[in-house]
């Protein structure tokens, strides 16, 4: 569906510019056109590849996966460390610096490639922002209001947050802490059986729950700066 989008785009485009080959050149090198080099014109060899084989030229973003960008594998259940040298790696073959001599094409390529993948990465290697994402590629968002939380649960938070609001000492903020760390990991648990069944609907419900969990500990931690 999106890729058949982006050749009617495409067309649109082709067929505004007219037909002499200067000027769809030059319109190339500013729109999106799938596995064709914007430097050459020559068929990328590799689908979505970052570099031309032929000419080496950056390409215009065309990655729209954060799994494939980064080269992991598309699951719930991911390797960190994995994912942390393939971002590094990447983002040392992307970065503006490396473009600086170049053309404004590929520096605008660059500066392109290199927030894509820092925004991939910030999503991908946080467990709560890996949730949501692949749940929202599965057609599925999390609504900021509490409707989707049942009634004990919400309880549940509202009584933990009061323990953190009335706790005056480092060991109390202890306790709280590792409670809400074991609970953390139980739902990280979850989410990696929901996801790996394919229960969507579980995991929506763990996302949720994570979020709640996470915001609660964020609190504990500050809180525990001033009792150091
Ligand atoms: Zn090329």
């Amino acid at each position: 569906m999106r890729r058949a989008l982006k050749n009617s785009n495409f067309a649109q485009v082709f067929n505004s510019i007219g037909r002499s080959g200067n000027e769809i050149k030059n319109k190339m090198e500013y729109c999106s056109i799938p596995n064709i080099c914007w430097s050459c014109n020559k068929q990328l060899m590799k689908q979505n590849s970052c570099f031309c084989t032929g000419c080496g030229s950056l390409q215009k973003v065309g990655y729209e996966d954060y799994f494939k960008l980064l080269d992991v594998p598309s699951t719930f259940n991911l390797d960190s460390s994995t994912l942390t040298s393939n971002f590094r790696r990447l983002q040392s073959q992307l970065h503006p610096d490396k473009f600086s001599q170049k053309s404004i094409v590929e520096r605008n390529n660059s500066l392109e490639w290199s927030s894509l993948v820092n925004k991939a990465y910030k999503t991908l290697s946080l467990p709560l922002e890996r949730g949501k994402y692949i749940l929202q590629q599965n057609g599925i968002r999390i609504s900021e209001d509490n409707t989707s939380v049942d009634s004990e649960f919400l309880m549940d938070m509202m009584e933990r947050n009061e323990q953190v609001e009335e706790a005056v000492e480092r060991a109390d903020l202890e306790n709280i802490a590792r409670d809400l760390r074991l609970d953390i990991n139980n739902l990280y648990d979850e989410l990696n059986v929901c996801f790996a069944n394919n229960n969507l609907e579980g995991a929506k419900i763990a996302v949720i729950r994570l979020k709640y969990l996470l915001n609660i500990e964020a609190i504990v931690k500050e809180k525990m700066l001033k009792y150091m």
